[in-house]
């Protein structure tokens, strides 16, 4: 499998995309607004192009990965006809909206579109750490799944244009509700005198327990009912509580602990102390604005 590949836009994860690609052995094709950025892959074997119209025409299969879809559409959208026929994978990160919007531009245009969500970060391109999510046709997907492999695990989600990006900004979001946490807590132990990086292996492995509640509490959402197997929702708001008060006593931010409890309280009020954790789900279900 030697299909040849053109990418464009080499910030810090299009040259890692690249670069997976040309250590596959893929004849390789990039371009880049600011074309210095392309010195290493150059030298690693890739072709630059002199202009996208250059690089676009130099085989079926295109990815692009730039800041975002303005800027997609910025470098595509003067191409005339020579997009036609080919392949588009757009790795840019956005919203289900701009994906299917995107893919709505390129049906008029005859391009065969996918839009992808990398998971991961450049230094893992091209390794077992790597996932890349794709929707679209899904014979596209299938056409170009081994290619698209040498950049980490491929994974097809559905036809549906939008739901790379939407997985995608749900893990996102999932990311800095984690991240959040770990900072109210090397707040609360900082506060103390404890170092966060001494807490980040006791952090880790509480996070690691609480991914383990994923499957449980995903099928009590999908099902509706949420009995109580672990803890009750009354005795995860005395737990809130008790953050909310050490935070006090140490004077770091109470903004985030107060903010969860006030989604318990609703919760609780609803009716629901005596049920999961999970039940929380329907104070997310609804926007409050
Ligand atoms: P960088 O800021 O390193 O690179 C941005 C790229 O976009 C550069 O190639 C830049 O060109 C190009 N660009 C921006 N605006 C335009 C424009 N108007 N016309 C042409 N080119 C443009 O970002 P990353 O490479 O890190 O990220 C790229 C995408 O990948 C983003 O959507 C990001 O969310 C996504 N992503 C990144 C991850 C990461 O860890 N870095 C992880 C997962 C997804 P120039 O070099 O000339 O400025």
């Amino acid at each position: 499998n030697r299909t040849p590949v053109t990418v464009l836009g080499l910030g810090l994860m299009g040259q890692a995309l690249a670069g997976a690609l040309l250590r596959a052995g893929h004849p390789t094709t990039v371009w880049n607004r600011t074309a210095a950025k392309a010195g290493p892959l150059v030298a690693q074997g890739a072709r630059l192009a002199g202009s996208v119209r250059d690089a676009v025409t130099a085989g079926p299969l295109l990815i692009v990965c730039v800041s975002d879809y303005d800027a997609v559409h910025e470098l595509l959208d003067p191409l005339d006809e020579v997009l036609e026929g080919r392949t588009l994978v757009n790795l840019t990160s956005g919203t289900s909206r701009s994906a299917r919007e995107t893919a709505e531009w390129a049906a008029r245009r005859g391009v065969t579109y996918l839009d992808g969500s990398i998971m991961a970060v450049p230094e893992a391109i091209g390794t077992a750490d790597s996932v890349l999510v794709h929707s679209g046709p899904r014979p596209a997907f299938d056409l170009y799944e081994p290619t698209l492999r040498s950049l980490g695990a491929a994974m097809y989600l559905d036809a549906d244009h939008g739901l790379s990006s939407l997985h995608e900004t749900a893990v996102v979001g999932l990311m800095y509700s984690t991240l959040n946490g770990f900072l109210q807590g090397a707040a609360m132990l900082g506060a103390a005198g404890v170092n966060a990086e001494a807490f980040a292996p006791i952090a880790k492995t509480a996070t690691g327990m609480v991914v383990d509640w994923f499957a449980g509490y995903g099928r009590q959402i999908d099902d509706g009912t949420y009995p109580a197997l672990d803890a009750t929702l009354d005795t995860h708001l005395a737990a809130m509580e008790n953050v909310i008060h050490e935070s006090e006593f140490l004077g770091v931010s109470t903004d985030l602990p107060r903010f969860v409890k006030a989604l318990a309280d609703r919760s609780v009020s609803d009716g629901h102390g005596a049920d999961s954790y999970a039940a929380l789900i329907e104070q997310f279900r609804t926007s409050s604005s």
